[in-house]
């Protein structure tokens, strides 16, 4: 068996094209606010990356590219002030923020309307309650490539292997939601294999080039891999997942290492954007029409 190849790159752009179509019902054009902290290189293409997107369907966007040694305090003032701009509709930290700062008290201070990375405890509190909020963007990235393809998770049994707050725990809740039998596996799993190889739809978020063989998927599994994995080559470096290339002798369906699920996080990004102009635009109004006798 060849895996049929599940690109990102189409099923991001029926993400972008949902995201611009909504734009035109909203009052005011949603505008992003990026914050980044230091020079790091990644992070800085990432924002790069983020900040190009966002302009080239529509949205208003800002980078505030602060010094490395901006003070927590500097850092949370810059959110209150965005939190009260109504015309800041989207708020993201960078992360990793340099080791004097504190990720959770920054993460907790941004407005959860308005936190268009999903990682508020209030956001995240949503998610596992199937309340409307913000999701993370890979997980909700990689729901949006599924469903873009047509593969339905409901009844099947799902294996995450990684259990970060970012990737494998929320991507956890939303495969629930969607009626999946979910199981969570880690670095202190044993017989990794033995619980991978019971999995419909397997997912790597791990970190680990290759690690995921064709030993360890079950014949016809789908397979999603979310690792991006920094490989020396001859000549210069290269991305690589967490999934044996030569699992695609086995899958049934497989994302490639770089152009899979890299593409839908930037666009889940951008819908999220408009999504929290949207919440921030009914919190608007019902708020008025309280006030209204
Ligand atoms: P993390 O380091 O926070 O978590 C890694 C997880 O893997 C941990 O839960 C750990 O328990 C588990 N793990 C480690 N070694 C293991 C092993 N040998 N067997 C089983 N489990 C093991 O990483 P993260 O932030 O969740 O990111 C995971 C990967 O996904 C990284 O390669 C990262 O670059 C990538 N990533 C990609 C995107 C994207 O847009 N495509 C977004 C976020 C993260």
């Amino acid at each position: 068996m060849s895996a049929r190849e599940l690109r990102g790159g189409p099923a991001a752009d029926a993400l972008l094209a949902d995201a611009r179509t909504r734009l035109s019902d909203l009052s005011a054009t949603p505008h992003l606010h990026v914050i980044r902290l230091g020079e790091d290189p990644a992070s800085v293409s990432y924002v790069r990356l983020k900040d190009k997107k966002a302009r080239e369907i529509g949205l208003h966007s800002t980078v505030h590219a602060l010094g490395e040694e901006t003070s927590e305090e500097a850092l949370l003032e810059l959110i209150g002030t965005l939190n009260h701009d109504e015309h800041a509709h989207g708020i993201l930290v960078q992360l990793p923020l340099p080791r004097h700062v504190s990720t959770e008290p920054v993460i907790a201070a941004i407005d959860p309307f308005k936190d268009v990375d999903g990682f508020h405890p209030s956001n995240v509190g949503s998610l596992w309650s199937g309340l409307p909020g913000l999701p993370p963007c890979t997980p909700a990235g990689v729901m949006a490539m599924l469903a873009h393809y047509g593969i339905s998770a409901a009844g099947r049994r799902a294996v995450i292997v990684g259990r970060s707050n970012i990737v494998g725990k929320p991507l956890a809740a939303l495969l629930l939601r969607a009626d999946a039998t979910v199981t969570i596996a880690h670095s202190r799993t044993p017989d990794l294999a033995q619980v991978t190889r019971q999995a419909d739809l397997l997912f790597a978020a791990v970190g680990r080039a290759g690690l995921i063989t064709p030993e360890m998927v079950q014949e016809g599994a789908v397979v999603v891999d979310v690792g991006i994995n920094r490989v020396r080559g001859p000549e210069r470096d290269r991305l690589v997942g967490d999934v044996h290339p030569d699992v695609a002798t086995v899958a049934s369906a497989m994302t490639p290492v770089p152009g899979g699920v890299g593409p839908l996080t930037v666009a889940q990004l951008l819908a999220n954007t408009v999504r929290a102009a949207e919440l921030q635009h009914y919190q608007r109004h019902a708020a008025l029409r309280q006030a209204t006798p």
